[in-house]
């Protein structure tokens, strides 16, 4: 996942007539479930799979988007380890109406089981438990989602590109997989999957899975992923959906109206399959395609398997923030085939993942600009861990009794890559990249912790060389706060000019039309706004709008370091924009920071308030919840 970037698109959220709140699935009593009501691996699951274990899915949905919901069963197939007996199935759910439970052995008759749900936790739902026969194989649960699932958006037409048709998509991670799917939801229990999905007959149906991208269009369609998944991959999107290939096994999915401009920004995917490969070896899902949702998606991308879901900020209309493509496809390796077994280990999916992204933009865009989004990369981290109080900016944190949503930072991502960083500076990239390619061999569909990280990391590169070892103080990096010392940290030689321009022009020694901005690339840009003080007189402001257009940018990261810049600035002219930009897109990346700056003073406060009250019914509920707190949103 990326949680990061955006450009503006031009559509308005507002106007969505029922959009759903997110109060429902996080309200009940707050009750703190006690280790023994846990798996022992991972304390954001109620699933028991050390006693019996899910191991595939058959799901069948009917999508109502009259009602918003989706309605049908999932066939779970289960077992036990070697000489279990178990006859206690359970399930993670969230704010699901379940309506029958059934059991069989497999190909005999179905019986009805006993169940019950226990009272919601805020955070983790309410534990399905089922009590089956002793060789039960299958568990059949028929059930309805409700409107405000937290893993669910429903998008009313004016929320789309296309304006006629709804839209549905779905975000699992961390922990929402479990409010549309009944399931043992850990990421350390692996499962495949079958899905029959019906939908609206001019709608397209698209999935985790293998998408066909010639599949006639008539409201009926089947899935498989025949590769074991953990939980929160699974993914489904449903609308009026077109396809554009890029290559023989990747290509755009998109509204109509955005499928030709996405094809144009992704072109190089095929590029970054290559490279990736011939760095971390055979991509292993057969196709990459790349799904472009409609603006509300909360983040920059997700890596559902076989099919990316991106964020439409990412089309600049210049490729100058696929990056978080490069990111979503290094999930391949880092994440969805090798994968955090609980999401206190979430920086094994996103530091790995985030370095393996620079290697790819490397070989593809070239080490200039690698560096300099590693330079911006680092900036984001100081920044974030400056607001962290000490166990939030350790990479393997204690998550007992939180959201694992609310402790997703920058220091899984930028602090687990310049880990990895480290690693490559000491033992040289020859012999970095072997340990890599054979971690990704050797741990290949497996869910693993932290310590089993470590084990391989001190048995495969460490303990041979144990001088080399003593510049990598592994516990520094994974249990103590702040960057450890001695950390290598990234340089780009392409940032001194910048930086002199902005000093140049701060000292009145040019007028800002004469900065040397004709060739910067949006990551100069954004270094050049960093480097200037914050606040800076609203004069200075005016005369940098007016020399560049910043305020006019279609640039999503470049309006978003300028908008933070007009906040702390109080510069008046962008106010329109913010605003506009506040209502036409819900990325996380940009929302947080943008409410955050605005709240630290009465006035900016009020203007919050006043374009989150607009804004709010277009924010899908994962930036919903994010929000509301920022704010203070009552209720
Ligand atoms: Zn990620």
């Amino acid at each position: 996942m990326r949680h990061g970037r955006f450009a503006a698109i031009g559509l308005i959220l507002l106007g969505a007539a029922a959009c759903r709140r997110a109060e429902s699935p996080r309200s009940g009593p707050a009750l703190t479930p006690t280790p023994a009501a846990t798996s022992s691996r991972d304390v954001h699951s109620y699933g028991n799979p050390e006693e019996i274990r899910v191991t595939h899915a058959d799901l069948d949905w009917d999508v109502d988007f009259d009602r918003k919901v989706l309605r049908g069963s999932a066939t779970l197939t289960v077992k036990r380890p070697v000489g279990g007996r178990s006859t206690g199935l359970v399930l993670d759910t969230r704010a699901l109406d379940v309506s029958k439970v059934e059991a069989s052995r497999e190909g005999s008759a179905w019986t009805n089981s006993p169940f019950s749900l226990a009272p919601p936790d805020k955070i983790l739902g309410s534990a399905l438990t089922v009590t089956i026969p002793e060789d039960a194989t299958q568990v059949r649960i028929t059930y309805a989602t409700r409107p405000e699932a937290s893993g669910l958006q429903w998008l009313d037409p004016p929320q789309t590109a296309g304006r006629k048709n709804p839209f549905l998509f779905t975000q699992s991670q961390a922990i929402h997989a479990r409010s549309w799917i009944p399931l043992q939801d850990s990421p350390s229990v692996r499962i495949t999957y079958r899905a029959h999905v019906r939908t609206p007959r001019n709608l397209m149906a698209v999935m985790s899975a293998d998408n066909d991208p010639n599949e006639p269009r008539d409201g009926d369609y089947d899935f498989e992923m025949p590769q074991p998944i953990p939980s929160y991959l699974i993914a489904l999107a449903v609308g009026d959906l077109a396809f554009a290939p890029i290559s023989l096994r990747s290509g755009v999915w998109a509204e109509r109206p955005v499928v030709a401009k996405a094809a144009r920004e992704f072109a190089d995917v095929e590029k970054m399959i290559r490279a990736a490969e011939t760095l971390f070896g055979p991509y292993r899902w057969e196709r990459y395609d790349v799904l472009v949702l409609p603006p509300s998606f909360p983040f920059g991308g997700m890596e559902n398997p076989r099919l990316t879901f991106a964020t439409p900020t990412l089309l600049a209309g210049d490729k100058s923030l696929v990056a978080v493509i490069a990111h979503e496809l290094a999930h391949s390796w880092a994440g969805n085939l090798v994968t955090n077994a609980t999401w206190s280990d979430f920086w094994l999916n996103e530091g790995v993942t985030t370095y393996l992204e620079r290697r790819i933009v490397e070989q593809v865009y070239g080490a200039r600009r690698a560096e300099m989004e590693a330079v911006l990369g680092l900036q984001d981290l100081e920044k974030e861990m400056a607001g962290l109080p000490p166990k939030d900016q350790v990479l393997h944190p204690d998550l007992r009794g939180r959201d694992p949503d609310d402790a997703a930072t920058d220091v899984a991502y930028e602090k687990g890559a310049l880990f990895l960083r480290q690693l490559e500076a000491v033992y040289g990239r020859d012999r970095f990249d072997r340990f890599l390619r054979g971690y990704f061999d050797h741990f290949a569909f497996q869910s693993i912790t932290t310590d089993d990280f470590i084990r391989y990391l001190h048995a495969n590169l460490l303990d041979a060389d144990p001088k080399l070892a003593a510049q990598v103080p592994v516990a520094d990096w994974t249990e103590k706060p702040e960057i450890p010392a001695g950390a290598r940290r990234p340089v780009s030689d392409a940032l001194a000019p910048v930086e002199a321009e902005a000093q140049s022009w701060l000292d009145g020694k040019k007028p800002a039309a004469a900065i040397a901005a004709k060739n910067w690339s949006t990551q100069e840009w954004l270094h050049f706004l960093r480097a200037l003080p914050n606040p800076t007189s609203p004069a200075k402001m005016e005369e940098l709008d007016r020399a560049f257009h910043l305020s006019a940018s279609g640039n999503s990261e470049i309006t978003n370091e300028w908008l933070l810049l007009a906040i702390a600035s109080h510069y008046e002219p962008a106010y329109p924009r913010l605003e506009e930009f506040l209502t036409s897109m819900g990325r996380q990346k940009f929302l947080k920071p943008l409410y955050e700056a605005l709240v630290r003073t009465p006035e900016g406060r009020a203007r919050a308030l006043a374009i989150y009250r607009k804004a709010r019914p277009g924010y899908h509920p994962i930036a919903v919840a994010t929000v509301d707190k920022i704010v203070g949103w009552p209720g």
